[in-house]
This record gives structure tokens, C-alpha cells and sequence, in this order.
């Protein structure tokens, strides 16, 4: 059996999107071209990555000349944030406490380098306070960066109203799109976004390409430097196979938003009913609207949630724990924790992704194989004994 329910992680590449890339894979009989070349073999590439651009510029409601091509949805984050903060003189930025990584990391390592940064506060379902955003923004802000839907456990941010506060301040504000573009409507005007950063690899197309939404007229300065590639801002070769494949994983997403959206759901919902029936002591972590379709974080109290990662894997299903294994410790996750779940219980939370393959039988499967590591772990679990009084 092998069940892979970690698409929050990545998704496998798509037929669609492999039979798009192909001609560009840079073989001699197929396009190899450089896209910035003059002659018909770059003009040829140029034509796909033109495509690729239009497409992913349909999917967002903007100008293709606005899309910027990377080389990762990190990057992407990395642009922005060091971009903006590079190109004004303002010094302070406004982030969340439920950022990926990508921007956490980008922030804290702008502090190390003297800018001063907030980190917004979020309520139990993990959402930001638009009102915040507000009392935050002072005369030195330059950026408000605040995720679209969160990877860990889905929630949606109210981006729009947080888009009209920036415009309002004169503020530039981006978005992390990654988990949410291909499952939720992402069109800039409508979220209100200057920037807004998404990556191919997280909706079935080929890892080591994203792409940065840029609205016109927003200062930003570039972090790679060389030729006059995308527009200036990002110098380098693009990768058009890759590029490509965003384009057309892009499209095909689109298309299939809301269908695959409710299927999803009702697979996610059964499967929360079926652990929420099965088991005691588990509890739901997210909002109970305002969430990804596909994504289900669930904490099993006084467990540690690695242990049933590895059980299931065991078993040949993949899930994800929020965790990070920092120097041999377990430190529970940032996102649980910014979320007030006690550090405890927040160490017993499991992440379910579910994605195009996930079907009716997976879910049975995967129901039965967590209630058959979490029983015998609870029993075992003096804590939980203790706690529950069973
Ligand atoms: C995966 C992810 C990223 C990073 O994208 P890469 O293309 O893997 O660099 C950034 N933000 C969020 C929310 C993600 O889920």
C-alpha cells in the first residue's frame, strides 16, 4: 500500500504537464533555444515562455508583464521581501507569526541587518486581525507581507481587507500564494496585493520554478544581478521547460478548481468524522470556514505526532507533522504555538494533504491505520491515561 496524503509538501508532476515540457527539455530535436537569443532557435523558446506567462498571468488577473519567473516559491518570498525593503527607505516591515519559513526566515535575517520587523499576532483558527495590520503600519513601514492560506493547517486570511488598509497607508503588500493558488481564486485586484509569490511544484508541476506576481509600478530591487532577464529583476537563463510546466499546470488547475475543491472536502470531512468517531482525545486545528479544501491538521492529545508519522509510514502512508527537529529536539510547531495550543499538545499534530489522487478508499484505509497506531500509543501513554482517566 502506498497512500500519500503530504501534498502541502509537494505533488507529483502531472501527465499533462510532463507531455507540455517535453519539446523543452533542451534536446537537439526538440527546443533548446535560449529564450533571450535573437535567432529562430531563441525566438522558439521565447515563444514557450511567452505562453507560460500569459497563462499564469490568466490565472491571476493581471499583465503578463508583471509575472516574474524564479527558481522556487522561496525565492519568489525573497524577491519580494528583501526587494521592497532594499528599494525604500522605510525600514520597518509587518509579517505574521504563521509565515512559512520562506518569509520568516527572510524577515528575521532582514532584523539581523537592521530593519525592524512586527510579528502580528493570530486568534485560535489562525487567523490575522485586519485591525492590526492597521494600528501596526507607521511612518517608517515599507512592507506588510501576510500568507494567503496557511500550509500547515489551511486557514484563509482576510487579504483583501488587509489590501485595502495597505493601499489606504500607501504601503506595498504581498502575498505568499503557494498553498492557495490552483485551490482558491487568486485574482490580485480582488485580493488587493502589490506582490504575490506562488510555486509550481505545490499543483502537480515541476519542482525549482515559482514565479512573482509584480504589480506595475511597485519599487522593487532585484537580488540576482546579470543579464536583462524577467524584466530586470531576476538575471538568469530561464528554465523554459520548467517555466512551461507552470504554465500549464497553472491552466489545468484553473479549470478544475472548484470540481476538485469539493471533492476534496467532502474527503477531508470524512476522514476528520471518521478519526473524530474512532478516537478520544483528538482535536481539529484550523478554522472551521475559512480553510484550504484539501487540508486537515489534527492534534492527538499527549501523543507525539512523530511517532504516528512513522507508524503510518511504516505502513507506506505519507502524512506530515508540523514539527521541525532542530538539533535532535522536537520543537512543536510555530504556527500551533502562535495559535495558543499548549506546546503539549501542539507536539501531537498530524498534517493530512490531500490531493487529485486521494480517493474514497485511500481515506477508509488511512482511517483504519490511524486508529490502529493511535489506540495502542494512547494506552501506552501515561499522560494520556492520566488526562483522559481511561
Ligand atoms: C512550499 C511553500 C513555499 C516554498 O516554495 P518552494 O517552491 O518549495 O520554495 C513557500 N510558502 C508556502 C506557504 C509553501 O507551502
Amino acid at each position: 500500500m502506498a497512500i500519500y496524503l503530504d501534498h502541502n509538501a509537494t505533488t507529483p508532476l502531472r501527465a499533462e504537464v510532463r507531455e507540455a515540457m517535453a519539446p523543452y527539455l533542451g534536446y537537439l530535436d526538440g527546443v533548446f533555444g535560449n529564450a533571450s537569443s535573437v535567432h529562430a532557435f531563441g525566438r522558439e523558446a521565447a515563444k514557450g515562455l511567452n505562453g507560460a506567462r500569459e497563462r499564469v498571468a490568466a490565472a491571476l488577473g493581471c499583465a503578463p508583464e508583471e509575472i516574474v519567473f524564479t527558481g522556487c516559491g522561496t525565492e519568489a518570498d525573497n524577491l519580494a521581501i528583501k526587494g521592497v525593503a532594499y528599494a525604500h527607505r522605510g525600514n520597518h516591515i509587518i509579517t505574521t507569526s504563521i509565515e512559512h519559513h520562506a518569509v520568516l526566515h527572510t524577515c528575521q535575517y532582514l532584523e539581523r541587518r537592521g530593519f525592524s520587523v512586527t510579528y502580528l499576532p493570530v486568534d485560535g483558527h489562525g487567523l490575522v486581525d485586519p485591525d492590526d495590520v492597521q494600528k501596526a503600519i507607521t511612518e517608517r513601514t515599507s512592507l506588510v507581507s501576510v500568507m494567503h492560506a496557511n500550509n500547515e493547517v489551511g486557514t484563509i486570511q482576510p487579504i483583501a481587507e488587509i489590501g485595502r488598509i495597505t493601499r489606504e497607508r500607501g504601503v506595498v503588500f504581498h502575498t505568499d500564494a503557494v498553498q492557495s493558488f490552483g485551490k482558491l481564486p487568486t485574482q490580485v485586484d480582488e485580493l488587493c496585493v502589490d506582490l504575490l509569490t506562488l510555486s509550481a511544484h505545490k499543483i502537480y508541476g515541476p519542482k525549482g520554478v515559482g514565479a512573482l506576481y509584480v504589480r506595475r509600478g511597485t519599487r522593487l530591487e532585484a537580488l540576482l544581478h546579470g543579464g536583462h532577464h524577467e524584466h530586470g529583476l531576476r538575471a538568469g537563463t530561464e528554465n523554459v521547460a520548467g517555466i512551461v510546466g507552470l504554465g500549464r499546470a497553472a491552466e489545468l488547475a484553473m479549470a478544475e478548481m472548484e470540481e476538485e475543491g469539493r471533492r476534496v472536502t467532502a474527503l477531508r470531512e470524512r476522514l476528520w468524522e471518521g478519526i473524530a468517531a474512532n478516537l478520544k482525545g483528538v482535536r481539529r486545528n484550523g478554522h472551521p470556514t475559512r480553510a484550504l479544501p484539501n487540508t486537515l491538521n489534527v492534534c492527538f492529545e499527549y501523543l507525539e505526532g512523530e511517532a504516528i508519522l512513522m507508524g503510518l509510514d511504516a505502513q507506506g502512508i505519507a502524512v506530515s507533522t508540523g514539527s521541525a527537529c532542530t538539533s535532535d529536539v522536537l520543537e512543536p510547531s510555530h504556527v500551533l504555538l502562535a495559535m495558543g495550543v499548549p506546546p503539549l499538545i501542539a507536539q501531537g499534530s498530524v498534517r493530512f494533504s490531500l490531493g487529485r489522487g486521494t480517493t474514497d478508499q485511500e481515506i477508509d484505509d488511512v482511517l483504519e491505520a490511524v486508529t490502529g497506531i493511535v489506540q495502542p500509543l494512547q494506552a501506552a501513554s501515561p499522560l494520556f491515561v492520566e488526562e483522559m482517566g481511561v
